[in-house]
């Protein structure tokens, strides 16, 4: 078997949501795990979300492979319907739906479901991406109060630059937009993603909707998961397949964009862009041999990427690599290949063996 594999770390995600739930202090918890769990497989996970209120996903596809995986809380569906036909599976499944364009308010206001829905009202406080205007907040929010398919209305907004120290006047007037417009309303309040709830303590509200810091990530810059008591889910690992010494000016790898400045040890690692391994990833970006630093010499290919394995001289073809994940966080990776954290998880694809381990602490 080809060794590129992604081992996942229940345990460490079971800790990482107990860290969410004692900084949300009194704010109900929703998981965050769309887009398959952030790469991660959102079925494999549940096990070790059982302490987690509420699940939330992009769309009702992903809602009902959860149910069928076995989930049994509710599931809130983070962009709404996209359909009508959507709002009957809605009722039957105990999905909650975000409700941020008219045309899903008409949605409601047309349908005629055996059982009302719990809704939230979605507000753009400056995000800029999906919400109703602030001013037109209590508008909407009489119009689904009126609506006999709604049974709840929470009350909902997103930060765009709660990760960002510069962000921080624009987060600050995005609370006060958000808490100008709503005040008096009834119903719980959800403002923080995961740099949200790290950053904004006096922000939570009612609900919190972690995402990246329940797989051991921190959205927050110039920090890692270890600094917020995070640990990894995620560790991605292959081997090296092949170990050879190159001559001072011999080059390596497509382009010839690597060039030995002395003899040096080459390590071949089974793992490339086909795996989800950043191509932009530069020469120099840090992978583990066998515990110990290398480094990545030249372009990444599909399917390997050469190391320069420097002072690991005994380094030998079948030694575990790790790319990232335990020993070395994947936020150093994503900076040097220009990317976040997210999309490296999001981008391990599914020819990476994966292997689940559950050690019950
Ligand atoms: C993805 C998402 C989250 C989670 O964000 P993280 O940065 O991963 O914590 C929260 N709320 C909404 C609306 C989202 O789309």
């Amino acid at each position: 078997m080809r060794p590129a594999r992604a081992l996942i770390d229940l345990a460490a995600l079971r800790a990482n949501l107990a860290r969410a739930i004692t900084l949300a202090g009194p704010a109900s918890v929703t998981a965050v795990v769309k887009a398959n769990g952030y790469g991660h497989g959102a079925a494999r996970l549940l096990p070790a979300l059982d302490a987690a209120p509420r699940l939330a996903v992009a769309c009702i596809e992903e809602a009902l492979s959860l149910r069928e995986a076995g989930a049994g809380q509710p599931i809130l569906l983070l962009e709404g319907v996209f359909e009508e036909s959507e709002l009957s599976s809605c009722v039957t499944q105990d999905f909650e739906i975000v409700v941020h364009e008219p045309g899903q308010a008409r949605m409601l206001e047309t349908a005629s479901l055996a059982k009302p829905l719990r809704t939230w009202l979605k507000i753009d406080s400056g995000m800029g991406r999906l919400g109703f205007r602030p001013e037109t907040a209590r508008h909407h929010h009489e119009r689904l109060s009126r609506c006999t398919s709604v049974a709840g209305i929470g009350l909902m907004t997103h930060l765009a630059s709660a990760d960002e120290a510069a962000g921080r006047a624009r987060t600050r007037e995005q609370l006060h937009r958000f808490d100008a417009e709503t005040s008096g309303l009834p119903g719980p309040r959800s403002i923080c993603n995961s740099a949200g709830l790290l950053a904004w303590p006096h922000a939570h509200g009612d609900m919190v909707r972690p995402g990246i810091m329940l797989y051991g990530i921190s959205p927050l810059e110039n920090r890692a998961g270890h600094d917020e008591g995070l640990a990894p889910v995620m560790t991605l690992t292959t081997r090296l397949i092949a170990v050879k010494d190159v001559r001072p000016g011999e080059t390596v790898g497509y382009g010839a964009t690597w060039t030995a400045p002395a003899r040096t040890r080459i390590g071949i690692a089974a793992i490339g862009y086909g795996d989800g391994y950043p191509r932009h990833a530069p020469s120099g970006t840090p992978v583990l041999v066998r515990g110990r630093r290398a480094k990545l010499a030249g372009r990444v290919s599909m399917d390997m990427i050469a190391l320069d394995l420097g002072g690991i001289d005994d380094a030998a073809v079948g030694d575990p690599v790790v790319l990232w994940g335990r020993g070395l966080a994947i936020e150093e990776v994503a900076a040097l290949a220009r990317t976040i954290a997210y999309e490296l998880l999001c981008g391990v694809t599914g020819r990476v063996h994966v292997e689940v381990s559950d050690r019950i602490v």
